[in-house]
């Protein structure tokens, strides 16, 4: 199998894998027990929390553990509209990109539904980026509860200027809140040199395990619990950690400069080529956020007339996995939400295939990939026709 949907989910690198083995028969104590064996788990998370920190540039104490980017992105956006608007009741506006995740878009939906939340979206240009003048001026009116806004994109790969934008709020005073998922492992980075109050990590994406994520909280910066219950991550989170994902992320995090070379080198280049090929040989395609800085290994091509779910199907059985940006809803399929803000179509939308790759996909894999790439197009353009 050929697999090219590494911003879905990715197969565990070796090395997690085998740390991870090899922790599921000596750590299985709660961390939380005062005997030796949970003292022993507990130092395992504290030495992985270290090691994750460094590996991101930020503290030790800035990072809590959560089961899911998805949990990350609830806690920070429910934490900070908590917090401020009980501070103080005229903060009620939330400054947001139009295609954020569904794990920020649907929570900022229903804070505006069920608390009266007012989202201001930020403009745009036709690649996705923001526009950080328009965000100054628009923080500068006052009002505002938080402002969220992801580092990468999931579909496009299109990079925000989130360091940017983290110094204009800081200066509005108002906190900001980063979906980093799609950049660990892909990007170096440093929260450090950024200004966010507040970022969600995740490990699954980049060959690490699933079940864990990491939710950055600037030293100083408070935001209302909200996953309440025992007093695990000093009373931030609630829940028993996920011991065995977290020893995993920590081998993923020992391996992060190899993994970021890799990715800008090797991968890049196989990206590269990917879109040389399909362009040359498919004339009518549209590579989405091209002129933009993107992540090394998203390629999100249009390919118009042609049904992004079919393709998909055609793919598979040809022995590759890619993904699309449309989404299934009571058995519809639904155009990508982001290509529809963005200003394509709704045909263009429903034609977007994810080319995503990870650090084994290489040049000889675009070799073998384009012909078929090349069947399925001609082979479902004459099917419409
Ligand atoms: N944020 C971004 C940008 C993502 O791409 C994803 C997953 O696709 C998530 C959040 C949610 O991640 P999870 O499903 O692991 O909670």
């Amino acid at each position: 199998m050929i697999y090219w949907d590494y911003n879905s989910t990715s197969p565990l690198r070796k090395r997690v894998k085998e740390k991870m083995a090899s922790a599921l028969d000596a750590q299985y104590a709660n961390p939380n027990s005062s005997h030796s064996l949970g003292q022993s788990a507990r130092h395992a998370i504290e030495k992985a929390r270290r090691t994750l920190a460094k590996s991101m540039g930020c503290e030790p104490g800035e990072l809590i553990f959560s089961a899911s980017a998805t949990e990350s992105n609830l806690m920070a956006l429910w934490g900070h509209w908590m917090l401020r608007s009980q501070q103080n009741p005229e903060f009620k506006k939330i400054l947001a990109s139009p295609i954020e995740h569904s794990s920020v878009h649907e929570n900022l939906l229903c804070l505006q539904e069920k608390f009266g939340a007012q989202i201001v979206f930020t403009p745009l240009d036709k690649d996705g980026l923001v526009d950080l003048e328009k965000c100054e001026k628009l923080l500068s009116e006052g009002g505002y509860a938080f402002c969220t806004v992801m580092g990468a994109h999931n579909e496009t790969g299109v990079i925000q200027p989130w360091q940017k934008l983290s110094e204009i709020c800081k200066n509005a005073k108002v906190p900001y809140h980063s979906d980093l998922v799609q950049c660990f492992g892909r990007i170096p980075f440093k929260i450090s040199e950024s200004q966010i109050s507040t970022g969600t990590i995740s490990f699954h994406k980049a060959g690490g395990p699933k079940g864990v994520s990491v939710l950055y909280i600037r030293k100083g910066v408070q935001i209302e619990p909200v996953i309440r219950g025992g007093a695990q991550e000093k009373k931030r989170r609630a829940g028993t950690e996920n011991i065995l994902a977290i020893i995993g992320a920590e081998a993923l995090a020992e391996e992060i400069e190899e993994l970021n070379g890799v990715f800008s080198t090797s991968v890049k280049l196989a990206r590269d080529r990917l879109e040389k090929e399909i362009l040359a040989s498919i004339p009518s395609a549209k590579i989405v956020g091209k002129n933009a800085p993107r992540i090394p290994n998203t390629s999100y091509i249009i390919f118009p007339g042609i049904k992004a779910d079919a393709m998909v199907m055609n793919l598979d059985l040809q022995g590759a996995c890619v993904g699309t940006g449309s989404a299934c809803a009571s058995g519809m399929v639904l155009p990508s939400r982001t290509l529809l803000q963005l200003g394509y179509s709704e045909t263009d939308a429903l034609g977007a295939i994810r080319f995503s790759f990870g650090p084994e996909n290489l040049v000889e894999e675009v070799v073998r990939m384009t012909p078929l790439i090349q069947t399925a197009v001609s082979k479902l353009t004459s099917a419409a026709a």
